[in-house]
This record gives structure tokens, C-alpha cells and sequence, in this order.
């Protein structure tokens, strides 16, 4: 789960992490009570789960209630890549002397976690990793031994950060891995990490991402949650029981077994089409299972083409070709279907549907063949 940069600063705070005083406002009049009470200058902050908002024009400094009242207005409803703005963060703007970066985040194929700090923060650390892969001081820590403050030091250094930011920046960087490990992060980064005119170092900014296989030791993240805003298929297909997550295309697909379904996004994406869910419809696939997925699948607008990809394995092939008829009866799908189905009682299942076929109901012979098919129907 990502958090907001006010929750991601708020949970900082409980892990003793410096941030500016501020407050979260929805309303433009909300936007001119917090400032009032946190001090001018302020920040105007547009809270939105995507990076790069200062570029977008989500973050602006105002010195009096008119920019306050001018800033908010223009900030809330701004579309920033796709997130509309409904939530403000205000807060006391601060001086700023240099800019760093800081995360930390998993290494999977090295079992370890990984800490990068850089002395050139305020970019997106992709860039710096391009242009600059030497302004970066990468850490890979032991989950075992964790982080000490001795080691922070010799980071620090290693950075080559300002020399009154070091000790400050590497007691912060302790409490981050607290943060983080402790507190079940996927991700803690702060960009920027500043360093201000009279050599104080604190967050400018927070991206966290919890880690939701640990949310049962974390009651306290259900606040958090309260603001996520789902995405309406993916609530439906949850009330179905259903393994579904939505994507940005237009093939809607249907596959048994995660593996499957996910090798199937990637062929669709390999003969040019793009997927608009992945779903997994799991073993026993019968009718009432691909009703609901077809159901879910039609209610999404962006929708073209329905690829339904089935390898047989303890699943039987002409048990899914009579739920796919049943779920058929039972909703009325707007796109075409194309069917690959293979496995055990392949043949069986063929010979169901064989009547059933037609320009809008369609099986092909190999998962290749069915993609190329189901993408020349989205694409058209
Ligand atoms: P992002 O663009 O979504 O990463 O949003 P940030 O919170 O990182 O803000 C973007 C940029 O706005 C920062 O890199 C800073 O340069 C600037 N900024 C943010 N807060 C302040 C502040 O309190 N004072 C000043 N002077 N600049 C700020
Ligand atoms: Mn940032």
C-alpha cells in the first residue's frame, strides 16, 4: 500500500524522523486555516500518490493568505498524470541549502536490503542514476545485522554529503532503517532531504510504501487505508471472491493459474496489445467462477477483446467449456471472446463449444495464435 506524503510524514514522525509542522486541508478555506496556524511562508502541497508534482505545479511556496487562497485554488482538481487533487498539505516552508536523497528498499536477488543516499537529491533518483550512477553510495545491509550508527558515518562520508550534514543525516538514516524495517516498509525515501541555512537536516518530502503481508501486525495502518480509493473493478472482482487486478488496456484477460495469467499478459504485450487486467481464475473453473469474471471483465469501458486462456491441468478442460457456455447464458458480454483451451480433455471441451462458435465466439489452437487473434480485435 503507498501513503500519502502527509501519511508517509506522519508515520516518519513516530520513528522520531524530522518533518515540517503542517496539516492536511480539502477546501481552500481549510488551506488558509492551516497556514494561518503554521506560520508564513508555506508550502502548498498537492497530495497525490504519483511523484514529480513539483513539476506539475502541485507544490507552491505562498508568503501571504492571497497565495495561500490562489495556490489551493489552482491545486485542488489539478490533474496530475491521471490523480485528480482532492487533499491539500500545508506546511511551514523551510530554507534550503542543498538537497539530498534517501531510501531504502528491498534487493530480492541479494536477499539484503538497499540503501542509496546521494548528495544530489531534489531529482528523481532515475535521473541521477543515468547521468550520474557515481553521485550515488549504494548500502547493502544484512536484514541480521541491520544498520549501526557506525556504519551511517562511514556512509555519509562515502556520499561525499555536506560536512555539517553528516552526523545528522546519519542518526536520521538509522531511524529511516527503523522506519522501514520496524515499521514494514517496502519503500522509505526521502527526496528531497535537505539541508537547511543553519545546517539542519530534515524531510522535504516521503514516499512509503507498507508492506501489506505485514498489516496483520499493524492495526494502526486501517487510517491509512480509509483513503485508499479503489478502483471500482477491482472492488467488484473482490466481492466476487475473484484474483483480479486491473490494468491500463484493452484486452481483458482470464487465465487458470497465476503463472498462466501472467504469461499471458506477456504475450498479448509481445504481439502489440495491452492488457487490461490480469486475472486468475485459479483450479476448478466452472461457471459460476467465469461468470463472475466475465462480469467484471464487461464492466470495464476500456475493454475490447476477451482473451480467456485455459491449460487443463487438474482443471478439466470440458468442464470450463460448459461454464464458459452457462456464464454465456447467464450475462451478455459486448465484446468478442477468444478462447485458447488446452490440457487435459482438450478435445472434450472443443467439441462443447464447437457449436457455439461464431464471429463474436472464437477458439484458436495455440496461446500465440489466440493472442494475435485477441489483439487484432482490440486494435482494430
Ligand atoms: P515531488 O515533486 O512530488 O517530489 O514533491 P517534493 O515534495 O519533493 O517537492 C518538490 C520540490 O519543491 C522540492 O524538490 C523542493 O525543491 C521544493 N520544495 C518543497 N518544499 C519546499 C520548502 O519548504 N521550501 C522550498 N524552498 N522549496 C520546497
Ligand atoms: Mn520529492
Amino acid at each position: 500500500m503507498d501513503l500519502f506524503e502527509y501519511q508517509g510524514k506522519q508515520y516518519f514522525s513516530r520513528f522520531g524522523i524530522a518533518v515540517s509542522p503542517g496539516d492536511v486541508a480539502d477546501t481552500v478555506e481549510e488551506a488558509v486555516a492551516v497556514a494561518e496556524r503554521v506560520g508564513y511562508p508555506v508550502v502548498v502541497k498537492a497530495q497525490v500518490k504519483v511523484g514529480g508534482r513539483g513539476k506539475a505545479g502541485g507544490v507552491k511556496l505562498a508568503d501571504n493568505i492571497d497565495e495561500v487562497r490562489l495556490h489551493a485554488g489552482n491545486i485542488l482538481g489539478l490533474d496530475i498524470k491521471g490523480h485528480v487533487v482532492h487533499r491539500l498539505w500545508i506546511e511551514r516552508s523551510s530554507d534550503i541549502a542543498k538537497e539530498y536523497y534517501a531510501s531504502f528498499t528491498l534487493d530480492r536477488p541479494n536477499k539484503m536490503h538497499l540503501g542509496m543516499l546521494s548528495a544530489q537529491g531534489g531529482v528523481e533518483i532515475e535521473v541521477v542514476a543515468e547521468e550520474n550512477p557515481d553521485a550515488i553510495a549504494f548500502l547493502s545491509i544484512d536484514p541480521v545485522r541491520g544498520l549501526d550508527l557506525g556504519t551511517a558515518r562511514r556512509w555519509v562520508a562515502d556520499a561525499e554529503l555536506d560536512e555539517v550534514a553528516r552526523e545528522q543525516t546519519a542518526e536520521l538514516l538509522v531511524k529511516l532503517y527503523d522506519c522501514y524495517t520496524t515499521g514494514d516498509c517496502d519503500l522509505a525515501e526521502i527526496n528531497p532531504l535537505i539541508l537547511t541555512p543553519d545546517n539542519k537536516v530534515h524531510a522535504l518530502d516521503a514516499k512509503v510504501t507498507l508492506d501489506e503481508n505485514a498489516s496483520f501486525r499493524h492495526p494502526e495502518w486501517e487510517e491509512f487505508r480509509a483513503t485508499e480509493t479503489e478502483d471500482p473493478r477491482e472492488k467488484m472482482a473482490k466481492e466476487k471472491g475473484l484474483n483480479y487486478i486491473g490494468l491500463d488496456g484493452t484486452v481483458g484477460i482470464i487465465a487458470n493459474g497465476a503463472g498462466l495469467a501472467m504469461s499471458t499478459l506477456d504475450v498479448v504485450n509481445q504481439v502489440g496489445g495491452s492488457a487490461a487486467n490480469f486475472l486468475d481464475i485459479g483450479g476448478g473453473a466452472n461457471a459460476d467462477v467465469m461468470a463472475s469474471a466475465l462480469e467484471v471483465i464487461n464492466s470495464d469501458p476500456k475493454v475490447k477483446v476477451i482473451f480467456v486462456n485455459i491449460f487443463g491441468g487438474i482443471t478439466r478442460v470440458d468442464e470450463v467449456a460448459k461454464g464458459v457456455l452457462e456464464a454465456l447464458k447467464r450475462v451478455t458480454i459486448s465484446s468478442p471472446i477468444v478462447l485458447r483451451l488446452d490440457g487435459t480433455n482438450a478435445v472434450e471441451g472443443r467439441a462443447i463449444l464447437a457449436p457455439h462458435l461464431n464471429e463474436k465466439l472464437i477458439t484458436e489452437p495455440t496461446m500465440l495464435d489466440a493472442a494475435r487473434r485477441a489483439v487484432a480485435f482490440a486494435n482494430a
